[in-house]
């Protein structure tokens, strides 16, 4: 019987070998092509010229009033130009070294081209010809991401017999309450639609249920997950000692943010519950996240449990090692660190105390995951910079204890429409302020040619006993790129600053060696540190005031708010200095902004509306999914409608068992999931 998940092979005109080029696209079977939207459409309308703007991408359709002429000029290079009437007006069109389109062009017929507006010459730079209407039978000509082996026609038309032979296969899965009180397009009319509107309204109404699909069924696999997080799994109850926790928070030598206390119960009340804690705790840089890790960390040790913090970096783990023995230590808190560089010996001792229950904090990276590290009674682990760890890192981890909570920390502002996408599955906490006393940090953009005079304002701070951070996008020289070498800089600056020691880090460096450095730098025996991203995360040395980032525009937002947040750490103003000559708008618009606000969040937001959440965190393994069409920017309001739809269902006991959602249930199940998690 034929399936609409048959394999694309079963199409007539598909054989082996270009169904593995399909595969090559993602296409692996008939839903999947059927499924394979255009990313645009061609509009063959008319549009009337006065509708067009200045540069933009049109389609002009008319009838060729004067053939097409062929000049020569310069070396091998020519240029046909012809007139095209459309809408009452005559158009010069030209296409660049398409000398052999001159066939296509006859005279008193009808063609249209795809092309580039120019508002005042009111010409077209021609692209592309295309079919005339009369070849095509619509309006609109779907557009499709392709590759080299496979080609836009022979895409189209496998498409349409896709659907000749399976489009009836195809089944509605929305429950009807959803589609109706959406008024959305049946499924089977809006895949047809999405490849082949027959006017703009049928795609728009075909996509909008389109997105709402996707988004509706990632919502229900977060609801899910937040289920099985939740409801199904069994978590720990860390009745902590509430009294021996006020004596903690006492001690500190400052007084917690309102903000920090209140976090800091959201978090103590997961730990006291039964049910497993699953929580993203936001903040910016400099918040005080560290400090809540502490409290939490001695609140699970206060009650017999150990705990675990997973960090990204070794120079992290360091540094999160000192403060956290600084606070913990007094109160009789056993910690210690674990990383790759950890000596055979020291780490056989680690082991051994981490599982006989000696060790009650332990502090890592990645080493901490390894299979032979074992716990007595890990109750409670917390990862920094979370979007770093892989999701099979981290339940790795998890699997070590009895299903301790879990606390994810991160310092990258996410925007409530990522994070309720993201981390979707999570409870979410957010510092949202900062402690008291902290001097703005300024921020200044200057063009190349002005590094000198920086450098030499520069030399005031250093002279008045400050240190400071140099950023550089690349270590080596690539051409190309055309990006500063970080030795380049370091050697000039060794010679600009022949009093002040200049040292280099970056990532090609072994561990030990960045230690060495960060720690000169920390212990200030070095004023100046030469650096590439690798210091991007965490690192903490108060008497640094300024931030100097070369090509600065070469960095996303995110990146330079990281950046920026390492000097403003002590009680010093502080300064960070963009240098940059943005190649594009987007450059000097990132600049700008960062000249403009200090805020994380408003920045986050800023940098996904420039970017678009693809792009976000400048790469893909922010957990953020990409989704088919939507768009989670400009499709909010249906993302958050999908979301609460989804809550709803799950918010339904048993849902599952309803007649309503059968068809539901098996869209998000297959079999053996369905058995597993039903049973
Ligand atoms: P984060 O990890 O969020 O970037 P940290 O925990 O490293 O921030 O805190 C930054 C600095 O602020 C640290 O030196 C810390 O001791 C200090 N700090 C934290 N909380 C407070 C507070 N409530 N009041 C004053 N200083 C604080
Ligand atoms: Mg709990």
């Amino acid at each position: 019987m034929k399936k609409i998940t048959d394999p694309i092979v079963t199409l007539p005109g598909v054989g082996p070998k270009r169904a593995e080029n399909l595969l090559e696209l993602g296409l692996a079977t008939v839903e999947d092509l059927l499924a394979y939207y255009p990313f645009r459409y061609d509009d063959i309308q008319e549009k009337k010229i006065a509708e067009i703007a200045d540069q933009e991408k049109v389609v002009l359709k008319g009838l060729v009033v004067a053939e097409g002429v062929v000049s020569h000029y310069g070396y091998r290079k020519n240029r046909l130009s012809f007139r095209l009437m459309h809408d009452h007006a005559v158009i010069n069109v030209t296409f660049f070294n398409q000398a052999y389109l001159k066939d296509k062009i006859v005279l008193a017929e009808e063609i249209a081209v795809y092309g580039k507006w120019d508002a005042k010459r009111k010409a077209l730079t021609g692209m592309k010809i295309l079919g005339s209407r009369d070849e095509s039978g619509a309006d609109f000509a779907p557009i499709y991401h392709v590759n080299k082996k496979i080609r836009q026609a022979t895409l189209v038309n496998l498409i349409k017999s896709g659907f000749a032979e399976y489009g009836d296969l195809i089944e509605e899965w929305l429950p009807a309450a959803l589609v109706t009180k959406y008024r959305l397009m049946p499924r089977q009319e809006a895949m047809r639609a999405m490849h082949f509107p027959e006017k703009a309204e049928d795609s728009l109404s075909a996509r909008r249920r389109i997105i709402f699909e996707e988004f509706f069924e990632f919502q229900m696999q977060m609801q899910q997950l937040r289920y099985q997080e939740k409801e199904i799994s069994q978590g720990l109850e860390i009745l902590y000692d509430v009294e021996k926790l006020k004596e903690f928070t006492q001690g500190l030598p400052f007084e917690l943010t309102a903000a920090q206390k209140r976090v800091t119960n959201e978090i103590c009340r997961d730990l006291r519950s039964a049910t497993h804690m699953h929580r993203l705790l936001q903040g910016d840089v400099g918040s005080g996240k560290t400090v809540v890790a502490a409290i939490v960390l001695y609140a699970a040790v206060t009650a017999g449990f150990q705990g675990a913090l997973m960090v990204p970096t070794e120079i992290l783990a360091e540094q999160h090692l000192e403060s956290l023995v600084d606070l913990l230590e007094p109160f009789n808190v056993i910690v210690a660190l674990l990383t790759g560089s950890t000596k055979t010996k020291e780490r056989r001792e680690i082991l051994e105390q981490l599982a006989d229950g000696r060790l009650d904090v332990v502090i890592g990276t990645h080493a901490l995951i390894q299979k032979d590290v074992e716990f007595k009674r890990l109750g409670l682990v917390i990862t920094d910079e979370q979007h770093r760890f892989g999701v099979n890192q981290r339940k790795i981890l998890r699997e070590k204890g009895a299903n301790p909570d879990v606390l994810f920390m991160t310092a990258t502002p996410i925007p409530r429409t990522l994070a309720i996408t993201a981390y979707g599955e999570m409870d979410v906490s957010i510092i949202d302020e900062l402690p008291k006393g902290r001097i703005p940090i300024e921020t200044r953009w200057v063009r190349p040619p002005q590094l000198e005079t920086v450098l030499t304002w520069m030399e005031k701070e250093l002279k008045a006993g400050r240190q400071a951070y140099v950023i550089c996008p690349l270590i080596e020289e690539s051409e190309s790129l055309d990006v500063k070498n970080a030795t380049e800089i370091y050697e000039t600056l060794q010679a600009f600053y022949p009093h002040h020691q200049v040292g280099l880090l970056h990532g090609k460096m072994k561990p030990q060696e960045k230690e060495e450095i960060m720690t000169t730098f920390k212990e200030n025996k070095m004023q100046i540190l030469v650096s590439t991203t690798v210091i991007e995360v965490g690192v903490n040395v108060p008497n640094a005031t300024t931030m100097l980032i070369m090509d600065a525009d070469r960095f996303g937002l995110a990146t330079l708010h990281q950046l920026r947040g390492r000097v403003g750490r002590g009680s010093q103003a502080s300064y960070c200095v963009l240098v940059a000559n943005p190649k594009n708008e987007m450059g000097s618009e990132r600049m700008k902004i960062m000249t403009e606000t200090t805020d994380g969040f408003v920045l986050s937001q800023k940098d996904l509306e420039m970017r678009g959440p693809g792009e976000f965190f400048g790469s893909r393994q922010s957990g953020i999914p990409q989704f088919a069409v939507g768009d989670i920017v400009a499709d909010f309001a249906t993302l958050e409608a999908a979301r609460q739809e989804a809550v709803a269902i799950w918010g339904i006991e048993k849902w599952w068992q309803e007649p309503d959602y059968l068809s539901l249930k098996n869209r998000l199940f297959d079999e053996t999931q369905a058995k597993n998690f039903f049973d």
